[in-house]
């Protein structure tokens, strides 16, 4: 039995409760986390994830070169890799293509902080701009961002998506939840006509003093 199983495993669970969450659907999104020995597990290319085992998660290592499984490894296996090699910190990425997230990168509008979900995501959430899906171009940019701005738990992708990064699965779960909800809050704020207020240095201040009392 393949010495992985256990991150298989964890990569499975984690790409259903994104399932759930109604976060990726059919087989769009991805999901991958690096392991001890280095190589990376990662959702297979073109599958159903409702159709998915946890043995179809694919083992890849860090040039996207696959180590085992049956599939090919998703066709964004760049965007993974090219976190992974630009932050040694970060051992979880989760792509998605969520509407909220998709909506507001096609009109590159910028996610200011305007609640709890985006402040704690990094906000204000840039938007990367448009490559081609698939490309090693996909990876190298939002890589860019993500290296530039070390707060920065996730960012919007040009008319494609969002991808959220986290020390492990169940922050990057939790990270890319909150800036799906945190774009989608936004977008119902926008709807009354009027423009929601970014929270200001001093509100900012004060929440991070709040969470740090016992
Ligand atoms: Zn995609």
């Amino acid at each position: 039995m393949s010495n992985y199983r256990i991150y298989k495993q964890q990569v499975f669970e984690t790409t259903l409760k994104l399932v759930d969450n109604d976060l990726i659907r059919l087989s769009s999104g991805n999901i991958s986390m690096r392991l001890p020995d280095g190589n990376i597990a990662i959702t297979p290319s073109g599958i159903l994830y409702d159709r998915m085992e946890p043995e179809d998660i694919i083992i890849m290592d860090l040039n996207g070169n696959k180590v085992e499984g049956h599939y090919k490894p998703s066709s964004e296996k760049a965007l993974h890799y090219e976190i992974y090699k630009a932050r040694s910190d970060i051992n979880a990425v989760v792509h998605t293509h969520s509407r909220y997230a998709i909506a507001f990168s096609t009109v590159e509008m910028e996610l200011p902080v305007i609640c709890l979900e985006l402040l704690f995501v990094g906000a204000p959430i840039p938007v990367a701009p448009y490559q081609c899906p698939g490309t090693v171009e996909v990876g190298t940019v939002a890589a860019a961002f993500f290296k530039k701005r070390p707060e920065l738990k996730g960012l919007l992708l040009k008319d494609h998506g969002l991808v959220a990064i986290g020390g492990n699965l169940n922050d990057v779960y939790q990270n890319a939840y909150n800036l799906e909800t945190g774009a989608e809050v936004y977008h119902l704020a926008l709807q009354t006509g009027k423009v929601p207020n970014a929270l200001t240095e001093e509100q900012i201040a004060d929440i991070f003093a709040q969470y740090k009392k016992p």
